[in-house]
């Protein structure tokens, strides 16, 4: 979390994004050092992170506001065919409150991918393609499912 401080009397402090000395009355501390208020900005989108009430991530010498942290690195779920974590930044498929990798979004009978605008079933939990679907619940492979 940022802190608007003033200046401290004596020794100006160097700012940790430019370098320059901070002539201005107030400054920035985050991170354990100081900054001018124009110089902590997200490496990402630039917006100011010195605004009042604005939370600031560091990863990796990044520092990032939280929407650009949580794109690059936080998760959307779990992918519910292969069940590893799809990073936030990926697109994925959505089938009721399921996601899906784009990759392992296909009927998992036949293989078959879908595109946008695809018909697909989500029967106990298996992403079908429509004729898979139907053959199913002619032959009755599908268990009843009580609502
Ligand atoms: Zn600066
Ligand atoms: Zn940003
Ligand atoms: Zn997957
Ligand atoms: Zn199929």
């Amino acid at each position: 979390m940022p802190m608007l401080s003033v200046q401290p009397k004596g020794k100006q402090k160097g700012c940790a994004g430019c370098n320059r000395k901070i002539k201005d009355r107030y400054l920035l501390k985050a991170l354990d050092k100081y900054w001018h208020e124009d110089c902590l900005k997200c490496a990402c989108c630039d917006c100011r992170l010195g605004e009042v009430g604005s939370t600031l991530y560091t990863k990796a010498n990044l520092i990032l506001c939280r929407r650009d942290y949580l794109r690059l690195f936080g998760t959307t779920g779990n992918c519910a065919a292969c069940s590893k974590l799809i990073p936030a930044f990926e697109m994925v498929m959505r089938a009721r409150d399921n996601v899906y990798h784009l990759d392992c979004f296909a009927c998992q009978l036949c293989n078959q991918r879908f595109c946008v605008g695809d018909k697909f079933f989500l029967k106990n939990n298996m992403i079908l393609c429509q004729m898979d679907y139907e053959e199913g619940q002619l032959n009755g492979t599908f268990e009843p499912q009580v609502q």
